[in-house]
């Protein structure tokens, strides 16, 4: 069975969204994965089909309600579904690409999509959800995190890139960022290609990108020089 997202939104309306172009789009369209989208208010229980209230201690802003959602997450994904139930939050583990291997290896994922100033915490507890961050900065809501993450997800799901689009030399790949690329035209502003990468010698461009990939990485990002996530 091919790769099932479910997202739990406020804005069904948001997806696929930038997940329905070029590969991932591609992919979608010839079933390569799965999207469907739940809307929370569906599952509201009020006339006003509320899904949120104030928080209890008082405060700015909005808590998104553990009884609605719990009814969402319950109908989309039941008691022995194996895909794992991700909330996207900024307090979560920040996501990294082993995180992204781990989960295109897997059947699927239920995320739900924060709104607000978030969830309210039992409802995290009882569902047992993993929180997970795209990083350190605040969102307006957790849609366009969720599309991120589907997108880095997508991407290494069997057949979705081409061998031309090849995952295996990239940025996280053995703990490096990315070697530069360069393309025709040979000059351009004045500026040539480092030559060898035009002389032909595969075991020269192969040590030269190494050697640039480390360069970059010890300049640009020494946690990651520091850091075994698992990625190799
Ligand atoms: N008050 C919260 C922020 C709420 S932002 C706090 O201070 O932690 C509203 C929603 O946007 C969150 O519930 C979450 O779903 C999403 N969101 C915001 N920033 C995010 C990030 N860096 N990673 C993942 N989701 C994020």
């Amino acid at each position: 069975m091919s790769f099932r997202a479910t997202v739990l939104t406020l804005f069904p309306d948001m997806f696929p969204g930038p997940l329905g172009f070029s590969l991932a789009g591609r992919a979608l369209g010839e079933g390569g994965w799965s999207l469907d989208t739940v809307d929370i208010r569906d599952h509201a229980s009020d006339r006003h089909r509320s899904v949120d209230d104030t928080p209890a201690g008082g405060g700015p802003g909005m808590v998104m309600r553990a009884d609605v959602l719990a009814r969402a997450i319950d109908a989309a994904s039941p008691e022995g579904d194996a895909r794992p139930r991700l909330l996207m939050s900024p307090r979560g583990k920040p996501l990294t690409q082993a995180d992204v291997k781990r989960f295109a290896a897997g059947p699927g994922l239920t995320i739900l999509c924060g709104r607000f100033e978030g969830v309210d915490e039992r409802l995290i507890e009882a569902r047992g959800l993993v929180e997970v961050s795209v990083g350190d900065y605040v969102l307006s809501g957790g849609e366009v995190a969720a599309m991120t993450l589907l997108d880095a997800v997508v991407r290494l799901l069997p057949g979705v890139m081409g061998a031309a689009e090849s995952a295996s030399e990239e940025s996280f790949e053995g703990g490096l960022l990315e070697y530069p690329q360069y393309t025709r035209p040979a000059e351009w502003e004045g500026r040539t290609i480092p030559p060898v990468l035009t002389s032909g010698d595969h075991g020269k461009v192969a040590a030269w990108r190494r050697a640039q990939a480390e360069a970059l990485t010890r300049a640009r990002r020494p946690d990651l020089l520091a850091r075994d996530d698992g990625t190799d």
